[in-house]
């Protein structure tokens, strides 16, 4: 589906958004990826959603991601005899492998790894960070803390350790069926939560076996830490700042961010920045100014996409959740600021044939009039590396292979249109005008870029660029060359 804005929008399902009504909606309105929390709901439910989505693609003829969110080693206490009850500043509270229900001095944390990880000094953080407490001592299975930071704690909140480095297995039991699930399923993208380095996302690489491309969710200091590895391994990044603002103080989170954002543009991989986007409009119609200016923030940094989690999977607002988005991408996108400011935080490192070709490709469309860049792609990389140059004119990108066209949907700035397998460079000349034209892209007296690797069926040799003319003449294959 053409959109007037090259920024791309992921929207969480959930319960506000599971029929085919309003996933065809929430498309309609701009989302381009669909993303299944694997921390909610059952199998049969993720399936209904993901055989919905496939129609929606299937009626509007164009491709569209579905990114499978795994819940990850999330910690979370047991359970507490009376309900919820507040824990006071300065109290000791001790965490235990004891699966009794849990009062005013202890609960079960049933986590051993983490006994055996945790140090004295180290903070543990419960429900989203709001209570602190700091491990006074700690054995095989206990952990005596005082309480630094009050607040209610009740059944199964989530804990955080951000201090420690912890020797969790990347995938719970869970995750592992969930991700046998999914890639069986059909997804195109694997998220890993709390991602703490490279080995991790080579785990769910080597169980996923080729089914889904891996996007490492950046939600812990460890994963910032290893963040240059981690790249180097993952398919793409998720800036995940709900659990990254927990466990670091929230004010390193916009450095980090912009960091990330530039690291994932030079390598060349997808970057979602994510949570809290627009959180107001989970009740209201209206989005907050500082909303607003969030999502444009992450928009002049250059991000590949932006996520709705709640807005879009609990809220009231889901169809106008995306649309808010939509319209503020289109307003930064028409900005003169925007390509100048991506313009100059281009790093031009890269040293390979595809990367000289590619820039070229950005440099004549810039220059001369020409209406898109189409590159033809199998992998998906010469469409990466387009994408990487940011150029001014909209980017086409042609594959024969459907999961690239999918995958490619959460890349700034891609087009993505199936086409058939090529043989001939004069032959996918004539496929690229015609979708530039069938798209809306161009018409008969313009001009457009081709870039692609020859021959087609060799993976890794971007090696030609060709100026074709959108006109009759080489539509109707009568060209004499
Ligand atoms: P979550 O991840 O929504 O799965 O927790 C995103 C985040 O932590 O920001
Ligand atoms: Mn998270």
């Amino acid at each position: 589906m053409r959109r007037l804005r090259n920024v791309k929008i992921v929207a969480t399902l959930g319960p506000a958004s599971e029929t085919y009504e309003t996933i065809r909606a929430l498309h309609e309105a701009g989302a381009d990826v669909f993303r299944l929390n694997m921390s909610h709901g059952s199998h049969d439910d993720i399936r209904a959603k993901h055989a919905i989505i496939r129609q929606v693609e299937a009626d509007l003829d164009s491709p569209i991601a579905i990114l499978a969110d795994l819940q990850g080693p999330k910690l979370r206490v047991g359970t507490f005899a009376e309900g919820p009850l507040q824990l006071q500043d300065g109290a000791a509270f001790r965490f235990d492998l004891d699966p009794a229900p849990g009062d005013a001095t202890r609960v079960c944390l049933p986590h051993p790894e983490i006994f055996a990880a945790l140090e004295p000094g180290a903070s543990l953080l419960v429900n989203d960070g709001k209570i602190r407490l700091k491990v006074e001592s700690c054995g095989a299975d206990f952990a005596d803390c005082t309480v630094i930071a009050g607040g209610e704690i009740s059944n199964r909140k989530g804990v955080n350790v951000p201090d420690v480095l912890l020797p969790l297995a990347a995938l719970s039991e869970k995750d592992r069926a969930d991700l046998d699930f999914v890639c069986e399923l059909g997804v195109d993208w694997l998220a890993l939560s709390f991602v703490q380095r490279a080995a991790d996302v080579e785990e769910a690489r080597a169980l996923a076996r080729g089914r889904a491309a891996i996007l490492a969710k950046i939600e812990k200091p460890a994963a910032v830490d290893n963040f240059d590895d981690i790249l180097s391994h993952a398919d793409g990044i998720m800036v995940a700042r709900g659990d990254l603002g927990v466990e670091l103080p929230v004010q390193k989170v916009p450095p980090i961010q912009k960091r990330l954002i530039r690291q994932c543009r030079a390598a060349a991989k997808p970057v979602i920045v994510a949570t809290q986007m627009l959180e107001s409009m989970i009740e209201s119609p209206m989005p907050t100014r500082a909303e607003v200016s969030d999502v444009a923030a992450a928009i002049y940094e250059g991000t590949d996409a932006i996520m709705l989690s709640a807005e879009s999977a609990a809220g009231h607002y889901p169809v106008e959740a995306v649309r808010t988005m939509d319209k503020v991408a289109i307003e930064v996108e028409d900005d003169p600021n925007y390509p100048a400011i991506l313009a100059a935080s281009r790093r031009t490192d890269g040293h390979s044939i595809a990367d000289a070709i590619v820039a070229a490709g950005r440099e004549i469309a810039e220059t001369t009039e020409i209406e898109a860049i189409c590159c033809f792609t199998q992998s998906g990389t010469t469409a990466l590396l387009t994408a990487r140059e940011r150029p001014r004119v909209p980017i086409i990108a042609m594959t024969s292979v459907l999961g690239t066209a999918r995958r490619l949907c959460l890349s700034w700035g891609c087009n993505c249109v199936m086409t058939g397998e090529q043989e001939r460079f004069r032959g996918a000349v004539i496929s690229a005008v015609r979708a530039a034209r069938d798209g809306g892209f161009a018409t008969a007296s313009d001009q457009i870029v081709v870039i692609a690797g020859v021959p087609f069926n060799k993976q890794g040799t971007t090696n030609i660029l060709r100026i074709a003319p959108c006109d009759e003449r080489l539509i109707s294959n009568t060209d004499p060359e």
